[in-house]
């Protein structure tokens, strides 16, 4: 089925600012509080949010096969299930409703006022209820910067790294909307130099510049996804923000990997952009220096997009601080790789799980996407704008990621993924 809510040529009868993340070519899903305080999935397009139960209840989406309360959820979980077919028929759907050259709702005022909301009319929820998340070490860039800090420069990639998409089990209980403070944890720690842990705040706390992408039910308990299918199984993208508590982490990681150090918070962008919506910036991953097992292989090579990333510190006096500029094209593995090694032992994957990236740090100082790096573990302290140094976060720190796909016709992008650090709990 053509994808025509990509047409770049389609201009909406709503106001799209031109530096705008939410052009008619976006469209992506999220769940929202009303003014009415109602929760209902809703889209976007410039900053006017759209509820999806109201339309479908006008009769909207007539022709398509819905179900009656298949918006007037709090989670996208249900909308997600549906599969490719009716993701797309609702994306192309909204598109032409919201085109300057359809009359049908753009003439109805009365309709628009329980459709259209403003932003601050609402309040973004967390959009889909995540069972399972799953992070990876995508970016050889990451491993190797943080495998030098640990281990040296001879042995800063592990044997498996260039052979397998590394990945650990993460915590989805503690994974946050965009806006939700994120308070300073406790726990144990080594200090340096002693031979016996401590406990108390963590000295530490720092970000992760990942992306995250949300699956459908893909495979049934022992069966897994050829990798040239995964694309089906994909839903869309979140900016993702999952904060480390470094010092936590150093102590607690061996043998078994990150713990407490990672699962007292992880941040996600509210509004999930589609597979769809970032088809037109698809572009290759870097050439893998090993070749991956057959079940490793892609067909296509266009398996990567082209997503600049930002990462900014605000303080608490407004300055804003510009921390990294990296890209998603910098992953090493690709998601369909991802998905298919984590297919591949039949370990089954569902409607919203969550796969992180890792940290998508790219080659250069300037692009690195944790403070670890930027500051080299603490030996090279960020001066920011108001004087004071970093080397990792301080209370008061209000963390923004950032992440938009840019061409000459279009942009698109996820809108703000924040969290501003509270002192840790008396
Ligand atoms: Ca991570």
């Amino acid at each position: 089925m053509k994808i025509t809510a990509n047409d770049p040529n389609r201009k909406s009868w709503l106001n799209v600012e031109s530096d705008s993340d939410f052009p008619i070519q976006n469209i992506p899903f999220g769940v929202f509080l009303s003014r009415d305080d109602i929760i209902t999935i809703g889209t976007r397009i410039g900053d006017r949010a759209i509820d999806l139960g109201a339309l479908h209840q006008l009769g909207y989406f007539k022709g398509i096969p819905l179900t009656d309360d298949l918006f007037l959820q709090d989670t996208l979980n249900d909308f997600i299930a549906d599969g490719r077919m009716t993701w797309r028929l609702i994306r192309n759907r909204i598109s032409e409703l919201f085109d300057e050259n359809n009359t049908t709702l753009k003439n109805n005022e009365a309709h628009q006022k329980t459709i259209i909301f403003k932003m601050d009319e609402i309040e973004m929820q967390l959009p889909v209820d995540i069972g399972d998340y799953t992070d990876f070490y995508s970016s050889k860039e990451h491993a190797t910067n943080v495998g030098i800090m640990f281990r040296g420069k001879d042995n800063a990639l592990m044997p498996n790294w260039l052979h397998i998409p590394v990945g650990y089990h993460g915590r989805s209980s503690s994974i946050v909307v965009s806006g939700t403070p994120i308070r300073r944890p406790h726990g144990q720690t080594l200090p340096l130099g002693e031979t016996q842990p401590v406990f108390g705040p963590s000295q530490r706390v720092d970000m992760e510049l990942e992306t995250a992408f949300i699956t459908t039910a893909a495979n049934i308990l022992g069966e897994s996804i050829p990798i040239d299918e995964t694309d089906e199984y994909i839903f869309g993208m979140v900016m993702f923000n999952d904060w480390s508590a470094r010092d936590i982490q150093k102590w607690e990681y061996v043998p078994l990997g990150p713990f407490l150090g990672k699962s007292f918070a992880s941040t996600i962008s509210p509004w999930i952009v589609t597979m769809d919506a970032l088809e037109p910036f698809r572009c290759e991953s870097p050439k893998q220096e090993v070749t991956p097992l057959p079940y490793l292989q892609q067909k296509r090579t266009d398996n990567s997009y082209d997503i600049k990333l930002q990462a900014i510190l605000e303080t608490e006096n407004g300055d804003k601080n510009l921390l990294s500029q990296s890209n998603f094209k910098y992953m090493y593995w690709t998601m369909a790789q991802q998905l298919a090694h984590h297919t591949v032992n039949g370990c089954n994957v569902r409607t919203g799980d969550m796969m992180g990236s890792g940290t998508l740090s790219g080659p250069t100082k300037d692009s690195y996407g944790s403070m670890l790096e930027i500051t080299w573990a603490g030996k090279e302290p960020l001066t920011l704008k108001d004087g004071t140094k970093r080397v990792f976060f301080n209370d008061g720190d209000n963390v923004i990621l950032h992440g938009y796909c840019q061409n000459e016709n279009v942009r698109i992008g996820f809108g703000e993924c924040e969290g501003k650090i509270l002192p840790a709990k008396k």
